[in-house]
């Protein structure tokens, strides 16, 4: 059997001994457990295109064919963890702003950087080159969220209009206070926080509290705290190619059948609180 299944080759997972029958009617019933009212968009906030250190990859025309396949409108991309050899994720950054101009609509770029190497110029000429947001990884580039070189640069993003979405969780140090900080310095950054914040989500929600304009995205997140946030502090993401869409999708059916959302509730997490921070007018 060939064909993509779960964001992947189907071959390849059928080769690797998968009842490949078997996850494709599970795809489907997956997909099939968010339903909005017709004419509205559902909008993914957090892909990865292109090839990370760690092997996991995605290209453009395989993501907009799963973006398809999962009746998705449209997915906020940025690059995973390739640096390149300048350390400024330059090149990365232009193949997906190269993917965004190519599927215009169906691709909103974000830039990466790392606050350490060459930030200010980097987001400035992804800026230039139609970047809607940033993508920061604290773990992954070393460095605290509250340090004065993310600091500034989640302030230049916020000069610049830019959501700024970072990495959350899983990690091994409390969030809370690192981010209480950042947001002591800069009020009015729109951010981000990826995967609920599963490990610290207590603390990062106590924080949001305070901050209307931070969000947490659903991907690769803990039910219990997707069920235990105001839907307008959602917004659905995959985090692909480590997650796919329909796992994904099936985790905000079910935090929506748990926690009770309405019609208006899911719009905003499936689109309208995104398209909201991105400074567009809704879902
Ligand atoms: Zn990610």
């Amino acid at each position: 059997m060939s064909g993509r299944l779960l964001g992947q080759d189907a071959s390849v997972l059928e080769a690797a001994g998968a009842d490949v029958k078997a996850l494709r009617a599970l795809e489907r019933q997956a997909v099939g457990t968010v339903a909005l009212p017709a004419g509205h968009r559902v909008v993914d906030a957090h892909v990865h295109l292109g090839v990370d250190r760690d092997g996991h990859a995605l290209a453009a025309d395989d993501l907009v064919a799963d973006l398809d396949a999962a009746g998705i409108d449209a997915a906020v991309a940025f690059p995973p963890d390739e640096p390149g050899p300048g350390g400024d994720f330059r090149h990365a950054n232009d193949r997906v702003a190269e993917a965004a101009d190519r599927h215009a609509g169906r691709i909103i770029p974000f830039c990466r950087v790392d606050p350490a190497v060459g930030a200010e110029r980097a987001m400035q000429h992804a800026h230039e080159f139609g970047a809607r947001g940033l993508k920061l990884h604290p773990v992954a580039q070393r460095f605290a969220p509250e340090s004065d070189a993310c600091v500034q640069v989640v302030r230049h993003a916020t000069e610049l209009g830019w959501p700024v979405l970072f990495h959350a969780g899983f990690g091994a140090r409390p969030l809370g206070p690192a981010f209480a900080a950042l947001l002591e310095r800069v009020p009015t950054a729109r951010l981000i926080l990826a995967h609920g914040g599963r490990g610290d989500h207590r603390a990062l929600a106590a924080v949001a509290a305070g901050y209307p304009d931070m969000v947490f995205d659903t991907s690769i997140a803990a039910l219990p705290d997707l069920a235990a946030l105001p839907p307008e502090r959602i917004v659905f993401g995959s985090d692909r190619p480590y997650g796919d869409h329909a796992q994904a999708l099936h985790l905000v059916g079910m935090a929506a059948r748990v926690a009770g959302w309405d019609d208006r509730a899911m719009l905003g997490v499936m689109s309208g609180n995104l398209m909201r921070l991105l400074g567009g007018e809704g879902g």
